[in-house]
Formats: structure tokens, sequence, C-alpha cells
């Protein structure tokens, strides 16, 4: 699990001669707000038997990555550094998450949790951070890490800061109705799809991106 706020590197593409090249080789990924997409939006869950998927996530998330995107979760969990809980126990969850999805055959390629929070708490991580959605400091982290072409990539999110930080970071970007989604709906752009939940996200992602042979 990853929780880092750093400077990054700039990712250049040197040589414009084999610049084609080098975009057909980065990777594409469909990332993922946690809370209010793939599993039922509880308040600070943290705890491994709170946890719960939403319907048909598994297996949305198991025809995304046939089609050959990497799974990569964003959230931000500020109940850190409000003191709810430590990142040991998202650590715990996110494996936990992990070992709910080898029946599927299938893996999250990476967290990027955000334990920061501007105000709230008195420890290391009430700070002003770069990775807190709406900033796309998660996302970017996870292009450098990945190699990810992020205009051929997209981002599911149940809320406004989550469709925000998609598009500052170059994703297409949609907006489920679960979790917070309804209540939000209202406030992301208007070219921003706004679909039932991460099975009807998939499905859309899907018929952007038919597959070859
Ligand atoms: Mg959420
Ligand atoms: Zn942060």
């Amino acid at each position: 699990m990853r929780a880092r706020c750093l400077p990054r590197p700039d990712r250049s593409i040197s040589s414009s001669m084999h610049a084609d090249h080098a975009v057909e080789k980065l990777n594409r990924a469909v990332f993922l707000d946690r809370d209010g997409v793939i599993n039922v939006e509880k308040e600070y869950l943290y705890r491994v038997e709170d946890f719960e998927f939403l319907p048909g996530v598994p297996q949305a998330l198991r025809l995304l990555k046939e089609a050959g995107f990497l799974l990569i979760v964003v959230t931000n969990q500020s109940g850190i550094a409000r003191g709810y809980y430590s990142l040991a126990d998202v650590d715990r969850l996110h494996r936990h998450l992990q070992e709910r999805l080898v029946p599927y055959g299938i893996a999250v390629d990476g967290f990027y949790v955000c334990p920061h929070h501007p105000d709230h708490g008195t420890g290391e991580f009430t700070v002003e951070c770069s990775c807190r959605k709406p900033m796309p400091g998660m996302i970017e982290q996870a292009v450098v890490d990945f190699q990810i072409d992020p205009a051929r990539s997209y981002l599911v999110g149940d809320k406004t800061s989550d469709v925000a930080a998609g598009r500052a970071a170059g994703c297409r970007s949609l907006l489920v109705k679960t979790g917070y989604g309804a209540r939000d709906a209202a406030g992301v752009p208007d070219d921003v799809p706004i679909v039932d939940d991460l099975p009807a996200a998939a499905r859309a992602i899907l018929e952007e991106n038919p597959q070859r042979g």
C-alpha cells in the first residue's frame, strides 16, 4: 500500500521519433474510488467485518481486467488523520478486499491512500497535501509507478471530488449513483457520464473500447 505525497518526476517521452511506439506501450487503467463505488459506503469503514461489495462489483472488475485495464484504487482516508483508525487498519482491509477477489481470479493492481486532512486531527497526517482528492496526486503517482497513459484511462467515482481528480489527471471520468453519487450527480460537469453503478460504468467503458480480434 502506498500513502505517498511526494514531488513527482516529470514523465517525458524524449524522442518524438519513438513517441507513438512509447504511448502504445503505456498501460491503461481504471482508477477506482473505493467507498461507495466498490463497497457499500459506511462512513469511516475500516473493520473487515463491515466490508461489503456493492452488487456485481467483482464481476465488473474482472471484465475491466480482461479488457486489459489495470485496476487502481485511489481513496481518501481522512479517518487516519482524524485518529479513527490507522494505516495498518486500511492495509488490513485492502488485504481482505484482495482475498475476496481471489475466487474471481483477479486482484487490484495498486492501492493509493491519502491519510491526510488539512484541518482535522492533531498528528502528522493533519497537513495540506497534494494527494487528497480533488487533487490528482494519487492518480499522478500511479501513472508514474505503473507507466499509465492517463488519456486512455478512466476514473470511476461517487463524488464530485473524485471526478475532479480524474479530470485533473487527464482521465475520462464517470460518476456512479451508488454511495454519494445520487447526491453529487447535479454537481458534475455536463460531459461526465452518470451511470447506475460500477457494473454500468464497466459496460460504458467496454463499449468505448471494443475488443480487437
Ligand atoms: Mg466514495
Ligand atoms: Zn494526502
